[in-house]
């Protein structure tokens, strides 16, 4: 089948689940038996999210060809259990850095560079260089942000100059919010027409509407929509608020998504979605055996996006293990010596989170400690695993002012040092050691016991590894490294073998966990804390 292309916008205001219903759809699609890709368009002027904030954007996520980008890409392959690339995630940065690179090279000569046509045909390849793969039945192309900002124009405009083109092999779909007034207790539709409005001003016309909700939307009112937005009635369907986001492809198979983005396509598919799997996940989910508390020390706790993959590889994990994971975010910084046993004693398991630079590391090591002389089962993940390195040195070999040289480059014990390959970067855009990369595991360690394998492959996000300098000293006072990478001979695991269950890993295993493809490791780690419980 030639590549068909389905559009995603979003209007009225932003956070309404764009990523997951695009991720939902493609779901209900492969699970008809079609290939499916989504991209994700972003409009801000960022080269990729590498270099942004968590506080700004939420988690950076990672793909396995390391292109550091949006944290709905997590979604897509937490749904689709497809693997993204550099070709999922498009920023307007990205276009404009490749179409001044090209004006620069004299690519254009003699001609003025403009919005359009080179800014939209850039968009038009970039959208392409998917669908010219011949690999996917699909690509849904989700476009970021909210219909009527400046920023996403020229993405609109080349969806619209590629729809024109494409004939009948596409779709726009539009999702709105219909906001519920309580003081009238009445659902309200006209933002939904406002922002077709603003739609069609940019010469787009959805054909199915989408209207997130929080209650019910009765038949005349999705007339009313239809009517108001040149779409038919069975185009307008319903994004209710969900117990959990896994539930939103069930949702969306109700309300039909999937049969009418086909025959809006003219696309007969006899074979109804099989959705077995997700619904036997979904029981688990709402029905679990047993639970456990996990303590998630970080510093941008106040924001949930920011350990996205990492929670929602909990959600996973605690299926497999028929046990509802409660996660309690707890913040770094307000962790000291004299309140770690308050704040931590009811934990079943601790994990510390990935992070840059100083802020809140004194309160991950003291909290490190108390996993570590407590029992308590421990997952320290990129910096975690190197805060756990510096903990082991400063208060089992007694290694005073033992640091990372990121955070201190002067420390008489720099435990954790720059990887050599990263002394001679200067810029920060894409130059950390990123994607996936093989690591060595030996047999007689909890990873191995995790993962049943000696070969495997993990995700990373770093600039700084265990110092083999001091490998041998760790070893003798009981700290071992259980995985290493044997080509560039780092240190990727990790562990306490006197401890019943301390893991530390240099890589990013939540960035692999999906859910028909849960992650090893954070089974592991659950199924430790269900222990550790038990036993308390
Ligand atoms: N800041 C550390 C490094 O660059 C850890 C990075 C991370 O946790 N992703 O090595």
């Amino acid at each position: 089948m030639e590549t068909h292309y389905i559009f995603v916008t979003g209007g009225v205001a932003s956070s309404l689940g764009k990523g997951i219903i695009s991720a939902s759809l493609a779901n209900l699609l492969i699970a008809r038996g079609y290939s499916v890709s989504i991209q994700k368009l972003d409009p801000y002027i960022n080269v990729d999210p590498g270099t942004l904030n968590p506080y700004e954007h939420g988690e950076c996520y990672v793909t396995e060809d390391g292109a550091e980008t949006d944290l709905d890409l997590g979604h897509y392959e937490r749904f689709t259990n497809i693997p993204t690339s550099q070709k999922n995630n498009v920023t307007t940065g990205r276009i404009y850095l490749n179409v001044i690179t090209k004006e620069r090279q004299g690519d254009y000569l003699g001609q003025t560079v403009q919005v359009i046509p080179h800014i939209t045909d850039e968009i038009q390849n970039r959208i392409k260089s998917l669908g010219n793969t011949g690999d996917f039945d699909f690509v849904i192309i989700e476009i970021g942000g909210t219909v009527g900002d400046i920023e996403s124009l020229p993405f609109i405009e080349a969806v619209r100059q590629l729809r024109w083109e494409k004939g009948g092999r596409n779709v726009v779909i539009h999702l709105t919010l219909v906001p519920f007034l309580s003081a009238t207790r009445e659902l309200k539709t006209k933002p939904t027409q406002h922002s077709v409005k603003a739609l069609l001003e940019q010469g787009l016309q959805p054909d199915i509407i989408i209207c997130r909700t929080e209650h019910d939307i009765n038949e005349s009112l999705r007339k009313k929509i239809a009517l108001f937005c040149n779409v038919e009635t069975q185009s307008v369907l319903q994004s209710i608020d969900a117990k959990s986001i896994y539930n939103v492809p069930l949702l969306m198979y109700k309300e039909g998504l999937d049969k009418e983005v086909l025959r809006k396509m003219n696309i007969v598919c006899e074979k109804e979605p099989d959705l077995e799997y997700w619904k036997e996940f979904l029981h688990k989910l709402e029905f679990p055996k047993y639970n456990v508390t996990i303590g998630l020390i970080g510093k941008y706790v106040e924001l949930n996006d920011a350990y996205k993959s990492i929670i929602e590889a909990f959600t996973h994990a605690g299926v497999a293990n028929e046990c509802k994971v409660k996660i309690e975010l707890i913040h770094s910084e307000h962790i000291n010596k004299d309140n770690c046993q308050q704040q931590l004693q009811h934990l079943d398991g601790i994990l510390v989170a990935p992070g840059f630079g100083i802020r809140g590391i004194e309160g991950k090591i003291i909290a490190i400690t108390y996993a570590r002389e407590n029992n308590i089962p421990f997952l320290g993940i990129c910096l975690g695993m190197q805060c756990a390195v510096i903990e082991f040195a400063r208060n089992v070999l007694n290694w005073e002012n033992a640091h990372s040289t990121e955070i201190k480059p002067d420390t008489p014990y720099p435990v954790i040092d720059m990887m050599e390959e990263q002394k001679k970067i200067s810029g920060m855009g894409a130059t950390m050691r990123l994607g996936a990369y093989p690591c060595t595991v030996i047999k007689d360690s909890k990873a191995f016991t995790a993962y049943q394998s000696e070969h495997i492959s993990e995700r990373h996000r770093h600039r700084y590894e265990f110092n083999n300098d001091y490998l041998t000293d760790f070893e003798k006072a009981g700290l071992i490294a259980t995985g290493i990478n044997k080509n560039q001979n780092l240190v990727e695991i990790i562990e306490l073998p006197a401890h019943p269950w301390f893991v530390g890993v240099q890589f990013h295993p939540e960035y692999k966990s999906t859910v028909v493809k849960n992650h090893p490791l954070f089974v592991a780690f659950v199924k430790a804390a269900m222990k550790y419980k038990d036993k308390e």
